[in-house]
């Protein structure tokens, strides 16, 4: 990169955005940033916008600095998708707000970064084909994926995708441990340091199946070729088989300012936020397993819901969400995630090829649903 890449961070003050700043500010001279959009952190905005001196800057809320345009909720995140000035957008928000702005960028013939699982679970096929057809790259953040995306050459060749999973705080507890959980015990991930919502999924798994949708769209893989193996030390970070059986898997210590960087950089690497070098001999050993699928039943309700397709994926999405605000709000026991999201599921028509606005119509039904369900109401 001779020229100075330019960036634009949705979400910026979140946990992915704050680190991708840090990466950002080691390789002060690789970057210009055009936006940042964060969401109700203006404080942490404004400091943002000081510090690395943004041309825009978008909050929910309206925000005066000298010097800096501002622009306001979802309609500035399209404006800012829309600013062709942009090599790369780094789209890091949560939820389903991420989607259109991504879908605008993707239009306007920029590469994106992604860190928001929401807009392919969601809107997988629409996303890929648009940005297969704007000759658009999709570099994915997502530790697994990134590193599924540094394994493969040549997609063709690759029989299988092997994504790992740590396993969360309730891998070597009882089904009745977890069933007892308390918040503060499925917050308590021993090796990522995440948002509580993501910290939740990864406590029930459904974060890995969640993961293993957004890998059927990033890689174009059949779901019988996505495989999940438990390694509880997440040092690699996911694997893939060729034809012949040889494997190929991405190492390295837990932490997500590499993959932030691998995806803002690529195709270069640079040394960066790089903290201590790779030692096998002090790591001395690598475990594996098979996952419970008894005891974590969200991973076969997201395959169910990957090859089901249309809009039963955003339905799986919809009720994990609310079931697990419901779950860090002690509504419901964690284990009840499962329950409900089976029972949306089940009672789901699913809408095939929708569009735009009909996955955003089911995933606001379902979200009342599971609301409704929650609240005890008689379920029809
Ligand atoms: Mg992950």
């Amino acid at each position: 990169m001779t020229n100075k890449r330019k960036i634009s961070i949705l979400g910026s003050t979140g946990s992915i955005g704050t680190q991708a700043l840090e990466v950002i500010e080691k390789l002060q001279d690789k970057f210009e940033i055009i936006a940042l959009a964060g969401g109700s952190n203006v404080e942490l905005l404004k400091q943002q916008a000081l510090k690395f001196k943004p041309k825009y800057i978008c909050a929910n809320k309206e925000i005066k600095i000298e010097g800096i345009k501002t622009l306001q909720g979802p309609d500035g995140l399209e404006e800012i998708c829309s600013n062709k000035e942009n090599d790369i957008i780094l789209v890091a928000v949560s939820g389903k707000i991420g989607l259109k702005p991504t879908l605008k960028a993707i239009e306007n013939g920029i590469d994106i970064a992604l860190a928001n699982k929401e807009t392919l679970v969601m809107a997988g096929d629409i996303v890929m084909s648009a940005a297969k057809k704007a000759g658009v790259k999709i570099i994915p953040v997502d530790s697994e994926h990134c590193a599924i995306h540094q394994c493969i050459k040549d997609i063709s060749q690759v029989e299988k995708l092997i994504i790992t999973a740590s396993g969360g705080p309730f891998l070597h507890k009882t089904i009745d441990d977890m069933k007892n959980a308390t918040v503060a015990e499925a917050l308590a991930h021993p090796r990522w340091n995440m948002g509580r919502k993501i910290t939740v999924d990864s406590a029930t798994l459904i974060n890995k199946g969640l993961e293993i949708i957004e890998a059927h769209h990033l890689f174009n893989m059949p779901y019988d070729k996505i495989d999940v193996v438990i390694h509880p030390q997440s040092i690699v970070h996911s694997a893939i088989e060729y034809a012949d059986g040889s494997v190929i898997a991405q190492l390295g210590l837990p932490s997500m300012h590499i993959p932030i960087q691998y995806a803002i950089t690529y195709p270069e690497r640079y040394e960066g936020i790089k903290s201590k070098s790779f030692s096998f001999s002090e790591i001395a050993r690598l475990d594996f397993e098979k996952p419970d699928y008894e005891k974590f039943p969200g991973v076969k309700m997201a395959y169910t819901a990957g090859t089901t397709g249309g809009s039963m994926p955003v339905c799986f999405n919809a009720a994990n969400e609310e079931a697990v605000f419901a779950f860090l709000d002690n509504k419901i026991k964690l284990y009840d995630i499962y329950s409900i999201v089976e029972k949306m599921m089940s009672s789901h028509s699913t809408v095939i090829n929708p569009t735009i606005d009909e996955i955003f119509a089911v995933d606001k039904e379902i979200r009342t649903k599971t609301q409704e369900y929650i609240k005890g109401r008689i379920y029809k």
